[in-house]
């Protein structure tokens, strides 16, 4: 799996049994459909992301894929004050934080896991009406 910022290999990481995924090059994060709610249920959880600097927001989102399938990565943006951005595919749903995001998020917010999921919900309900509107005319 490759990541997409840096284009090095997420790693299988497990805590308290559950499964979550780290860059091996940048430390940005991965985490599947379901995941981030699994892995939050662990004792300081937020402590796999290794950055504990405010995240970078210099970075450009614009081209990033999707590890698992390649769809380009939506940018979502978590909270307009910070600038902190989450990406989402709108295929699989999986989430890719940069490295130092989740520690940025989990210090202005305890339950950052509800705004998340009502962002994507918000994203991906804006992206399907988008898509059933141009539907017709995409190329397959
Ligand atoms: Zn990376
Ligand atoms: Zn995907």
């Amino acid at each position: 799996m490759d990541c997409p910022k840096c284009y090095d290999q997420f790693k299988n990481h497990i805590l308290e049994g559950k499964l979550y995924h780290k860059c091996h090059g940048c430390g940005s994060l991965w985490f599947d459909k379901g995941e981030l709610s699994q892995i939050m249920q662990a004792k300081d959880w937020f402590k796999i992301d290794s950055k504990h600097e405010e995240a970078s927001t210099k970075i450009d989102r614009s081209s990033l894929l999707c590890p698992r399938d390649k769809e380009t990565l939506h940018t979502l943006e978590y909270e307009h004050e910070t600038g902190i951005k989450i990406n989402v595919c709108p295929e699989c749903q999986g989430l890719w934080l940069d490295a130092g995001e989740v520690q940025a998020i989990h210090k202005i917010s305890e339950t950052w896991l509800e705004k998340i999921k009502e962002i994507i919900e918000e994203e991906l309900t804006a992206v399907e009406l988008f898509l059933i509107k141009i539907g017709p005319s995409l190329p397959k």
